[in-house]
């Protein structure tokens, strides 16, 4: 279903065959209509804590309605502090949305890290009985163009809007022995932004992540980009079946747009100084 050759410019399949999708390289009517036959349907996850309910929540998700997984069955978890606030969304049809309550570490980090674990356990408690197919999102972006059942495979990573033209050597792996997240070398970089594939698959990546960041903390290390750096050594290991291009989450900001032929998914201003607790 994908034309390899479309996109000459950029890598289109990776070294054990994953297929990475750019604009071109794939027909959506195709994708949404085997999804439809399928019964495939979506758990989207994000995370609005603090002071990023006010500051992002509503025009992520007013956008997601807009672009995320049109015609597919959709629930929205919703996992916050500050339930109250959420936002009031007018759904399109098949489409919901859950609030979880959640409590609010006091370290950004642990705030960030910590999905890892609320993701797996809403995952066995809840999702796995409504959806075959979890997306977990940072909440600071916003829709832009379709973001659509193409994105959806068994295993899906996203490659970094800052690093995917850098060579190896320039990616921020972990490089502390100690920490459970270290490595030497790997694929790519992954930006943790979004990931997502069958439920019983982001399950296995949200506990293994959980797991080492636990470990860590015991042996007193935290890895340098936190979640980041354990989920690319998750994906190091257990390479994804599917990846997406930085067409699916693209920082404005970067000058060199040649080969963004479309772009679905923008990353928001940040505010760190003024979001961010600690
Ligand atoms: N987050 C949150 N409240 C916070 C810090 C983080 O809700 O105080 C959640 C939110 O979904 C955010 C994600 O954790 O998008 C990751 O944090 P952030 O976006 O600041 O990380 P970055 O994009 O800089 O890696
Ligand atoms: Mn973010």
């Amino acid at each position: 279903m994908l034309d390899f050759e479309a996109r000459p410019e950029v890598i289109t399949r990776t070294s054990w065959n994953a297929p990475i999708i750019w604009e071109g390289i794939f027909d959506p009517k195709l994708y949404d209509q085997k999804h439809i036959r399928n019964g495939s349907s979506v758990a989207l996850t994000v995370f609005a804590v603090g002071r990023y309910l006010d500051a992002y929540l509503k025009t992520f998700l007013t956008s997601a309605e807009q672009h995320f997984m049109l015609g597919l069955p959709v629930t929205y978890y919703v996992f916050t502090d500050l339930p109250e606030k959420v936002p009031k969304i007018e759904l399109a049809p098949q489409r919901n949305l859950k609030v979880i309550k959640v409590e609010k570490h006091t370290r950004w980090q642990d705030i960030s890290m910590m999905r890892m674990r609320t993701i797996s356990e809403a995952i066995e408690s809840e999702i796995r009985h409504c959806c075959r197919y979890v997306f977990c999102f940072d909440v600071d972006q916003e829709f832009k163009g379709r973001f659509g059942s193409e994105a959806l495979g068994d295993s899906v990573a996203l490659l970094h809007a800052h690093f995917y033209k850098l060579p190896k050597e320039r990616f921020t792996y972990d490089r502390n022995p100690k920490s459970k997240a270290f490595m030497e070398s790997g694929d790519f970089y992954y930006h943790a932004a979004i990931f997502g594939g069958l439920w019983e698959n982001v399950m296995n990546l949200t506990d293994t992540c959980y797991w080492s960041i636990m470990e860590d903390k015991l042996n007193k290390v935290e890895a340098l980009w936190h979640d980041e750096s354990h989920l690319n050594k998750y994906f190091w290991l257990q390479k994804p079946s599917r990846l997406l291009s930085p067409e699916y989450c693209w920082d404005q900001s970067i000058g060199d747009t040649v080969d963004i032929h479309v772009t679905r998914l923008i990353w928001a201003p940040k505010h760190y100084d003024t979001l961010r607790t600690q």
